[in-house]
């Protein structure tokens, strides 16, 4: 039975190549970002801070960051990855523990509502007749005044949404639908999310109608993730952060290269053919420039003998050159301001169609991103034929750190 979860839909969204990566080549990483690994120590703390207070015991505040510590230690390993070359691991360190000073002051003693679920499993039908599931893990569920469930989840990041971003939040709002009927007599969910870093509470809730909305997108991108044939690399800021890089056409180079010492870093054969290439690329472009300059030189030179001479042929050893000077008309180009204006004028003359021309690089772009009717794109896309295109295009890298 398909199943999805939130965090492997987002993967998709953020890059289709690395869900391929995780969800169908299954491939295992081990490495792990720092970022990851003190959020799931707040968490396994949080976690701790709850599990406990079911069974009445209230855990100070240096109870708990003796358990952050202890746990931080005991899962340290030399695979978690800080990338922020500005940062140490102590300082992730200690901004775990400020999530949980703050976060402990702001509740203590936390009785703003019962305990219901921690790391809450839900798994639930999207779409029954299809088959579609969703799975996911919920934080914490609280039942406040024994008919309103809220559904708390911490976040470590060090971005804050704005509440916008929040109302279409997919994640909470599907655990919404995933808890909708577990428990008896409840008239309100909640959904809370807790910015740790920013010791900030975020609140939303979901309409039935929201949800409906919802269902129908998260059913169209799982209809999207089943029908990719290519599960393309997109890259993006989030690439320094990708478990996969080693695996990924568009950074396997790099993390093979990255820790090669200089002396076999520049004798590597990729390295060498890319410096070379831009090397040879360099002295081309001199060289055009050099002709270029060269050439104008000349061409002012001919215009102005033929003009004194009043001739328009001018004769070399084996070769003739024809001289021609005339008016002739310019139309505004697609970026001048009053591009606009003429088209309008000629549409509405009706002779836009006789000016108008397909243009294919366009279409192909549409078609691309979707666009248009599915049936259309069909229909559309019986014309098309595939050709190979190669391109080498080069980019400057930052500086290396
Ligand atoms: S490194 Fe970037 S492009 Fe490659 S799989 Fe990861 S996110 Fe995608």
């Amino acid at each position: 039975m398909p199943t999805y979860s939130h965090s492997q839909l987002s993967t998709y969204e953020t890059c289709p190549h690395q869900y391929r990566l995780a969800y169908i080549d299954k491939i295992e990483v081990e490495t792990e970002s720092i970022e990851a690994f003190m959020g799931s120590r707040v968490h396994d703390t949080l976690e701790k801070l709850y599990r406990d207070l079911k069974v009445t015991k209230l855990n100070t505040l240096e109870e708990l960051l003796a358990f952050y510590q202890q746990i931080w230690e005991k899962n340290w390993n030399d695979l978690i990855q800080i990338i922020r070359k500005d940062c140490s691991a102590e300082d992730y360190r200690r901004l775990g523990e400020k999530c949980i000073i703050e976060y402990y002051n702001r509740y203590y003693p936390f009785d703003q509502g019962k305990t219901l679920g921690l790391e809450e499993y839900v798994y639930f039908p999207l779409e029954e007749e299809k088959g579609y599931w969703i799975r996911g893990f919920i934080d914490r569920v609280t039942l406040v005044d024994s008919s309103i469930l809220e559904i708390h989840d911490y976040k470590t990041s060090n971005r804050l949404p704005s509440q916008e971003e929040v109302e279409s939040d997919r994640q909470l709002a599907l655990y919404q639908m995933g808890v909708g009927g577990k428990w008896q007599g409840i008239e309100e969910i909640r959904l809370i999310w807790h910015y740790l870093t920013f010791d900030m509470e975020i609140h939303s809730s979901r309409t039935p109608e929201q949800l409906e909305q919802l269902r129908q997108k998260t059913l169209e991108l799982i209809q999207r993730i089943e029908a990719d044939r290519q599960f393309l690399p997109k890259e993006g800021p989030l690439c320094d952060w990708c478990d996969y890089q080693g695996f990924c056409p568009k950074r396997k180079h790099l993390i093979a290269v990255g820790n090669l010492p200089p002396n076999e870093y520049l004798k590597e054969e990729g390295v060498a053919l890319v410096n070379q290439y831009v090397e040879m690329k360099e002295r081309k472009r001199l060289l055009n420039e050099e002709v270029d300059t060269e050439l104008t030189k000349i061409e002012k030179a001919l215009y102005a003998y033929a003009q004194i001479e009043e001739i328009e042929s001018v004769f070399g050893s084996d070769h003739v050159a024809k001289i021609k000077i005339e008016m002739r008309e310019k139309y505004p180009l697609k970026n001048d301001p009053s591009r606009k204006m003429l088209d309008e004028l000629i549409k509405k003359a009706g002779k836009w169609m006789e000016v108008s021309d397909l243009n294919p690089w366009m279409l192909a772009r549409i078609i691309g991103r979707r666009g248009w009717p599915p049936s259309l794109v069909n229909k559309v896309k019986e014309f098309c034929s595939i050709e190979e295109s190669r391109s080498i295009t080069i980019t400057k890298l930052k500086e290396r750190e």
